[in-house]
């Protein structure tokens, strides 16, 4: 695989706006920003493709995806999701979920897809909660089967992605990995294939121990047709909703990790936001730039991130 000329590539939903109230503890800034930064490095940006209901009824109850599309959960629903739901809410959903079901596609044809945003890892069947209105990473791997017949979720949040271990646990063919604070939200955990629970306050040392001892074993055992990350950074010492104390440093070693293990095999690999509420929204924004520049680099080799570098053969 090569990366095409023009240098490294992400879909956006910038394009539909919500307006949060004022005070809002959601860090919608960090999406604009984080689009911006990488645009200024050179990276080319794309508009998420709104996904279809057909794709999101694959995944969604009928009822649940009903209530979304009319504005009409009930006071409880709109509570456990955590925002004020509108129609922005809607449409910025749609393209939240579509930008992962392209970076997805993408990844199977180029080796890497990224989406600026996504990762919304606590969306049930019939409910979504936790800042999470629809699963996108369940919704692009069904969405994407024929192409990449197994998948293999890899959500390194700091929250375990109960939703997509629900979602997941009678399909045989969407694997799911999920390392998380044992002691953090959500307090009553799903199953995943494989669940790591670790210790308020870890390290850079602990956790890259062992994302280094998982993944590339479950690449092997699984053999997966693609690799679906949540790179949520929510991990980071300082974060508002996170306990572990990684560094950027850190970030930027573990996604490296999770790149260098699917190149090794080739495994396409696309890549999701997921969380992060540091107190200063440019800390998670750095820290998803340091740990893209990392995959890229990984990828699609040194320097092609800058538009208009020679294209490197790929890996990924
Ligand atoms: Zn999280």
């Amino acid at each position: 695989m090569t990366y095409p000329a023009g240098g490294a590539h992400a879909f956006t939903p910038r394009h539909v706006r919500v307006d949060l109230p004022l005070g809002h503890r959601f860090p919608m800034a960090k999406y604009d920003r984080l689009a911006a930064r990488l645009e200024r490095d050179g990276w080319h940006l794309e508009r998420s493709p709104s996904v279809s209901w057909e794709a999101l009824a694959a995944v969604h109850d009928a009822a649940y995806l009903d209530a979304v599309r009319t504005v009409s959960l009930d006071a409880r629903a709109e509570r456990r999701l955590g925002f004020p739901q509108s129609h922005a809410l809607v449409q910025r959903s749609v393209a939240s979920t579509g930008g992962t079901v392209a970076a997805l596609a993408r990844a199977l044809g180029q080796g890497l897809g990224v989406h600026l945003a996504g990762g919304t890892h606590h969306a049930f069947a019939d409910r979504g909660e936790g800042f999470c209105v629809f699963n996108d990473l369940v919704v692009a791997a069904r969405a994407l089967r024929t192409r990449a017949p197994r998948v293999l979720v890899i959500d390194l949040d700091v929250h375990q992605g109960n939703g997509t271990a629900d979602l997941a646990a009678d399909d045989p063919d969407l694997i799911t990995y999920s390392v998380h604070g044992e002691r953090n939200y959500p307090f009553q955990k799903s199953r995943s294939d494989l669940d790591r629970a670790l210790p308020d306050g870890i390290d850079d040392d602990g956790y890259l121990a062992v994302v280094a001892a998982d993944v590339p074993r479950l690449l092997a055992e699984h053999a997966p047709s693609a690799v679906l990350y949540q790179a949520g950074v929510d991990v980071l010492a300082g974060d508002r909703f996170g306990r572990m104390a990684l560094t950027i440093d850190g970030v930027e070693a573990r996604d490296r990790l999770v790149a260098g293990a699917c190149a090794q095999r080739g495994i396409p690999l696309a890549y999701a936001l997921g969380g992060g509420y540091h107190r200063d929204v440019d800390v998670t924004v750095e820290a998803h730039r340091r740990g893209l520049e990392a995959i890229v680099e990984v990828c699609h080799g040194p320097g092609s991130v800058v538009s208009g570098a020679a294209p490197m053969p790929g890996v990924c």
